[in-house]
């Protein structure tokens, strides 16, 4: 595997590979790399001749500086992790890198996506992620890009941000399933900074998003969104929110949606975690 930290290394790199006509698979990450990472490093394998990850803790994306300085770095491991999968190319570029002095901080027209739920309680995160991934995607310039389920709103964010960048017809999505712990936990960076007690208490956002899909044509939705709040927060969790929402415009869904999301926030110690479970 070849680690280029300078996108005036690496791009011209990846224009020599598309000339001999080479596909380009990525990967945006901010590493702390877990087996949901690799198992979009491993499709990606599949699917492409040149697989490109990126490790990068984009400051511009954290709404809290505690959350920022405490995100978890494993350099080391995730190179070892990368290599294991057949990655080729690791970029790892530091934040001036990414943001040069000179660099401009534009908006994006994302709509109501980033005014609800991640984007309601986390002001400015999608701005930011769709800052470090418009300049990743100019960098890269990758036929394919993975990104996971686990995180389904940035999942529209990018979509949008794609089509306002008119880049859709040259990357082209992939949306990879969640991969979970055992107990049905799903993989987090963040998950490591869980002790003993609170990874234990952390299944329970898994249980009630089940609870919800067992039950959400039998009960009214409402019921549901307030029996698993009720739940999450007698085992100690602060709930940003618990909501079944229509998944192509995140807005509350009715009875008669035929495949509402269910999506959770919730944290626990001050460890916020995210999951999200697609009702059909
Ligand atoms: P992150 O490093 O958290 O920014 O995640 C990088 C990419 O990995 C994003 O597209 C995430 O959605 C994806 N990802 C994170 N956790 C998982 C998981 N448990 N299963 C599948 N993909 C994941």
């Amino acid at each position: 595997m070849t680690i280029f930290k300078k996108q005036d290394h690496l791009s011209p790199f990846i224009q020599y590979h598309k000339k001999q006509g080479r596909s380009t698979g990525f990967v945006p990450t901010m590493g702390a790399l877990h087996p949901g990472h690799i198992s979009l490093i491993s499709q990606a394998r599949k699917e492409n001749d040149l697989v490109v990850c990126s490790i990068f803790v984009n400051p511009t994306q954290f709404n809290n500086a505690e959350d920022f300085k405490l995100y978890p770095v494993s350099i080391a491991a995730d190179i070892e992790m990368l290599m294991q999968a057949g990655c080729d190319v690791l970029f790892l570029p530091s934040v001036p890198e990414i943001y040069p002095d000179q660099y401009l901080a534009k908006n994006y027209e994302l709509g109501h996506i980033e005014k609800v739920l991640e984007g309601a309680f986390r002001p400015g995160h999608f701005q930011g992620v769709c800052q470090v991934v418009d300049r990743l995607v100019n960098i890269v310039a990758p036929d394919k890009m993975y990104l996971g389920q686990k995180d389904f709103q940035q999942c529209m964010v990018i979509t949008r941000l794609l089509e306002l960048e008119k880049k859709t017809e040259a990357v082209e999505l992939v949306i990879a399933p969640t991969l979970r712990e055992n107990d049905g936990l799903a993989m987090s960076s963040r998950n490591l900074r869980l002790n003993t007690e609170q990874r234990v208490t952390a299944t329970i956002i898994y249980e009630v998003l089940k609870n919800i899909r067992d039950q959400w044509r039998e009960k009214p939705l409402e019921q549901l969104k307030r029996e698993g709040r009720k739940k999450l927060e007698d085992a100690g969790f602060v709930v940003d929110y618990v909501e079944i929402a229509d998944q192509q415009s995140l807005l509350p869904a009715n009875i008669d949606d035929p495949s509402p999301v269910a999506l959770i926030a919730a944290s626990i110690g001050g460890i916020r975690l995210i999951d999200n479970l697609i009702l059909n």
